[in-house]
């Protein structure tokens, strides 16, 4: 059965069909838009397609119906007006970092591709295409004594992170959110139109793109904000399991006074019993203290002397290291494995919250929930510059994030134990979730005030009134 038929172009119309219950596009519409794209064109029956759709997270499951592999922001547009003009949803992906609901016929632009990186020194701006890793920033940027606010590891994707917020666990608490350091972005809109938008150019698209992700369009390259840091103090101790509780205790000790130049956050870890995980660490239940200072090293000992107090660690890698070395202090994992995430927002962390934390802990010991971590937000990231971006997270005082790896039925059963932790946090939280540790809570009401969803949706009529860009996204539905 028809179902649709598209004019992609001032010349040229081609079919698309439905066979059960899934879209499918005829040859000749695949073969119209491979022509005008200078990357590549996935359909689902071609070869390169499953490796096309996988992302870090191996356990989304999504299956567009084309996948559009962009080299550039021309690619972007021809595929957004395609799209458009077949009514097909979009969704947009860099490292497939962010769990993805399952989710059918779309078409899905992926811009690994597209990872050029330039740095202007004497602005202090990087211009970063739309695939860019926070490796491929830190380097350049490090060259020329400059970081810019990334991520704890060096894989993510700066885009993604960037417009979910983007919490920097090194430069967070001293200059804020990485949406609020974006100078400029250039997004190809549901219209097809390539913009730049600043603020001065376009400000409520900017306003709502820095934090709104892809509810506007795909972004195709942004200006970033860099600052003059080229070291740190800082690192990991990894505890074992008879002192989890104890630093799980010592935690609000150490960040109670902290200044905004040290963040520090705890993960208590279920380390399966790989051979690639080193020794020490294999097959046991840890709490790993990850500490940044940008201060003096006797200071940040100082502020870390509660936990030196509780024992020596299995493994410490806590002293001055470049800048370019963050991986050192969350070392997350380079693979891609398959996990499920959910997360919270607390306001506070009084004593009965710490109480819940233990007993979470002595739950987590069990083997089911692969990590859970608290993060100290506050600082900088609590400041609301002028045209502050749609981030419910400075709001709060604390991120509290969980995984479970692992096959289904692990996952399964660890995400129900996440979620009762959660639940027992919430007469502490603030109702929401920070968007980049959000998981499988995918409503835009999870992660953004009820004000702010209100001005995003009064944007989303004028830019997607059709609701295009709907996959993955935290939806902003028009009405
Ligand atoms: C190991 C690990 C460590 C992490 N550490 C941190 C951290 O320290 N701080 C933090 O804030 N977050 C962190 N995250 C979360 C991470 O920032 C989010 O998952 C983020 O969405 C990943 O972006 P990505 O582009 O790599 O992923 P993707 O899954 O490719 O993209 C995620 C979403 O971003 C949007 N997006 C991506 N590219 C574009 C584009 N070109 N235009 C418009 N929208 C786009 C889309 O909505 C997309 O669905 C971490 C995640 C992991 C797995």
């Amino acid at each position: 059965m028809t179902v649709g038929q598209g004019q992609f172009s001032d010349e040229g119309h081609s079919t698309m069909t439905e066979y059960q219950g899934r879209i499918v596009l005829g040859e000749d519409t695949v073969a119209e838009l491979a022509d005008r794209i200078g990357g590549s064109v996935f359909a689902p029956e071609d070869a390169g397609y499953a490796e096309a759709v996988a992302g870090f997270n191996s356990r989304s499951r999504q299956r567009p119906c084309l996948v559009v592999a962009a080299a550039g922001a021309a690619d972007v547009r021809t595929a957004v007006a395609f799209a458009a003009a077949r009514d097909l949803p979009v969704g947009v992906m860099a490292t497939g970092h962010q769990p993805f609901p399952a989710a059918d016929d779309f078409l899905l632009v992926t811009t690994r591709a597209m990872r050029t990186v330039e740095i202007d020194a004497e602005r202090g701006v990087a211009r970063v295409a739309a695939g860019a890793l926070w490796s491929d920033v830190v380097e350049p940027a490090q060259a020329e004594g400059l970081a810019p606010l990334n991520g704890s590891s060096p894989l993510v994707g700066v885009v993604g992170f960037t417009l979910g917020g983007g919490l920097s666990p090194f430069l967070g608490r001293s200059h804020g959110w990485a949406a609020d350091h974006v100078v400029a972005i250039e997004v190809v809109t549901p219209d097809g139109e390539l913009r730049r938008v600043s603020p001065e150019l376009e400000p409520e698209l900017f306003w709502g793109l820095r934090g709104g992700r892809s509810n506007f369009g795909i972004v195709t390259e942004l200006e970033i904000r860099l600052f003059p840091v080229t070291s740190f103090y800082g690192g990991g101790i990894y505890f074992p399991a008879d002192n989890v509780e104890a630093v799980v205790r010592a935690f609000p000790e150490v960040v109670r006074d902290a200044p905004n130049t040290f963040t520090c956050s705890v993960a208590l870890l279920n380390f399966p019993p790989v051979p690639e995980i080193p020794e020490p660490l294999r097959g046991r239940f840890l709490a790993h203290v990850r500490v940044t200072h940008l201060g003096s090293d006797e200071e940040a000992e100082k502020l870390i002397a509660p936990f030196r107090a509780i024992g020596e660690g299995i493994l410490d890698t806590i002293g001055r290291h470049p800048y370019g070395a963050f991986p050192i202090v969350h070392t997350d994992p380079a693979d891609p494995f398959p996990y499920e995430e959910q997360g919270a927002l607390l306001a506070e962390l009084p004593a009965q919250a710490v109480d819940s934390l233990v007993e979470s802990a002595q739950l987590a010991a069990g083997g089911l929930l692969t990590v859970l971590e608290i993060r100290q937000l506050g600082g900088a990231l609590a400041d609301r510059p002028v045209a502050a971006s749609p981030i419910a997270a400075r709001d709060a005082e604390f991120n509290v994030w969980g995984a479970t790896v692992g096959p289904p039925e692990v996952v399964d059963a660890g995400m129900a134990m996440l979620g009762g932790m959660v639940e027992r946090l919430s007469p502490w939280s603030t109702g929401l979730a920070y968007t980049n540790f959000a998981g499988r809570d995918d409503r835009a009401e999870n992660v953004f005030t009820a004000d702010d969803l209100e001005r995003l949706r009064v944007l989303k009529r004028h830019y997607d009134p059709r609701n295009l860009f709907r996959v993955n996204n935290h939806n902003v539905a028009p009405e």
